[in-house]
């Protein structure tokens, strides 16, 4: 993980200016901050003010940095009062976790690193929510405000969604190796003739069909294959 993930909570004696309603979030928005501050900066400001204006998120190259408790709402969709009626129109403020992404005014390296650390902090959020991509939302979706403006108006807001959707797929080093449908691969000539010979004496002893030895030394056997034969193997054998 590229970033460190950090919390710097609202005082709760400004919930009910920032975070007055309970909330169970139903979704996540996406913001840039449009301007060049860091996110430590955007949430001690925010924490700061007393104008109802809040998020829950602030992420910058370096950080990610929770203010507002999940199960509260935050003023970040311009839609006011909204509802929670999952059917309505107007449920930004209500139902979703406001994130905001920094150095959006510039750009820049910077903006590219805070925008990829966003990617990866969304799917895990997605992942412990166990929700789909469909939960993503731009400001914009709320009040037609144009927010993120940087991926707008770099029109790249499908791509953002599948780099999330990519970032929630488990890594390479999580995938078993090997495939039950993919042929054996050995890494060493040892291993191969050990394996060989297993075989070779499951057929001599009449265990198995001297097709299989056959269908190994073509290197057709597949890992599943072996898998099945191990299991007849040890079954017939006892
Ligand atoms: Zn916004």
């Amino acid at each position: 993980m590229a970033y460190t993930f950090k919390q710097c909570f609202l005082p709760s004696n400004k919930y009910s200016i920032k975070a007055p309603f309970i909330m169970t979030p139903k979704f996540i928005t996406v913001h840039n901050t449009a301007n060049d501050k860091p996110a430590a900066n955007e949430i001690s400001y925010m924490i700061s003010n007393n104008n109802q204006v809040s998020y829950h998120i602030a992420v910058d190259d370096k950080e990610v940095i929770q203010a507002i408790p999940f199960n509260r709402n935050a003023w970040h969709c311009g839609d006011g009062g909204g509802s929670t009626d999952p059917n309505a129109l107007k449920k930004g403020n209500r139902l979703s976790i406001g994130i905001e992404i920094c150095y959006s005014k510039s750009g820049g390296v910077r903006y590219g690193v805070a925008e990829e650390n966003a990617v990866q902090y969304i799917a895990v959020l997605l992942k412990q929510f166990g929700w789909g991509i469909d939960r993503v939302k731009k400001h914009q979706d709320w009040n037609g405000k144009y927010c993120p403006h940087r991926i707008l108006s770099e029109d790249r807001w499908g791509r953002f969604l599948k780099r999330i959707e990519e970032a929630m797929k488990p890594k390479d080093s999580e995938k078993p190796t090997e495939k039950d449908d993919d042929a054996m691969k050995f890494t060493n000539e040892t291993t191969k003739a050990a394996v060989h010979d297993y075989i070779q004496q499951a057929v001599d002893k009449k265990l198995i069909d001297k097709s299989w030895l056959e269908k190994f030394d073509k290197g057709t056997m597949t890992s599943g294959d072996f898998e099945g034969l191990k299991i007849i193997i040890a079954q017939r054998s006892a």
